[in-house]
């Protein structure tokens, strides 16, 4: 249940029904929107008195039952779009997201240079991986703790956000005092208590897709994160997997305007793990602004060839400059700001 306060409600009337949400045993999520605040009633809403008990609390304007299985993401309980925010990155709401970088922290060398050329071609956030989940143990694992002191060292340098994956609830701690945005990856989305986790961190969370999650169980594992507390949660889209092998992943961009529709969360485009392919990138970013996403994430390194991981679906500097070109024209015609 959501309970819509009045624009004109005042802050003991929100904490009126905030104690009436929680006499009755439940759990209320407030939202608080430069319009109206809103308070999602999270549990069985059978123990609170009958709706038009509710509907007739003071600065209350209405009661709307939530249909969708995801109560805090869904747009029914917040109809205006959640705006994120982390250092030199702002997605939603008309700010387009540029996060690039490469796959996986290498050096000091590899990552300085590569902040400085994405933040020169317009990048508003360095990714880098310290902490790789990787298909094979045998496989480039990560520079771990040493990776995270250089992304905040290309933090220092630059200026540029820093966003990394967390692979582990045990990491988040250490992970968050370097990261300004957590990443949990495509194979961790059903981690519940990794999401938990991150759901109690006070940094944003960009949450990958599973390569084989449906729509809801995306949601449904937002929602871990927003129910714990966290309400800074980007949802990206990287790639399901399909019968098709002319790319690595089949990246849907019709998620795009889906999730839009579902929930107020900004959604981030990977067009790197989605497509697995250098040449293909730059169209599919391009398209994935013009689908209205808020962002995207793109995989860069100073030489792909070289990289130790997913150098094939990587661009070098000169590539991601010219994808930013594209880019920008495209975000112009959709009237998205990039900051
Ligand atoms: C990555 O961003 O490098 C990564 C491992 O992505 P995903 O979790 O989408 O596979
Ligand atoms: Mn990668």
């Amino acid at each position: 249940m959501i309970i819509v306060m009045r624009r004109d409600a005042k802050e003991e009337d929100i904490q009126h029904m905030i104690k009436e949400v929680e006499s009755a045993n439940l759990k209320p999520t407030v939202l608080r929107g430069t319009e109206r605040t809103v308070i999602a009633v999270i549990g069985d809403e059978r123990k609170m008195a009958s709706m038009g008990g509710v509907e007739s609390g003071p600065g209350v304007d209405e009661v709307i039952k939530v249909l969708a299985p995801y109560k805090v993401a869904s747009r029914e309980t917040k109809s205006e779009p959640t705006i994120v925010k982390a250092g030199s990155l702002t997605v939603g709401g008309g700010h387009l997201g540029i996060i690039a970088g490469p796959c996986g922290v290498e050096s000091e060398e590899q990552i300085i240079a590569s902040a400085i050329a994405i933040k020169k071609a317009g990048a508003t956030a360095l990714r880098g991986g310290a902490y790789k989940p990787r298909t094979s143990p045998y496989s480039f694992q990560g520079m771990k703790e040493e990776g995270l002191k250089l992304l905040a060292k290309a933090r220092t340098e630059t200026g540029l956000a820093v966003v990394t994956e967390v692979v582990a609830s045990e990491d988040v701690e250490l992970v968050s005092e370097y990261a300004d945005v957590l990443q949990v990856g495509a194979r961790n989305m059903q981690n519940y208590r990794l999401l938990e986790a991150v759901g109690k961190s006070s940094r944003p969370v960009l949450l990958k897709r599973g390569p084989s999650a449906s729509m809801d169980e995306f949601l449904l594992a937002a929602e871990y994160i927003l129910d714990a507390g966290n309400q800074q949660v980007m949802l990206c889209e990287r790639g399901i997997r399909t019968f098709e092998s002319h790319t690595r992943f089949t990246l849907p961009l019709a998620s795009v305007p889906y999730l839009q529709q579902k929930t107020h969360l900004p959604v981030v485009i990977d067009p790197s793990h989605g497509t697995g392919h250098t040449p293909l990138v730059p169209a599919l970013a391009r398209a994935a602004i013009a689908a209205g996403a808020d962002g995207i994430i793109v995989e860069v390194h100073p030489n792909p060839e070289k990289a130790l991981s997913d150098g094939y679906q990587s661009l070098n500097f000169k590539q991601f400059e010219d994808m930013m070109t594209g880019c920008r024209k495209v975000a112009a015609a959709m009237d998205m700001q990039l900051a």
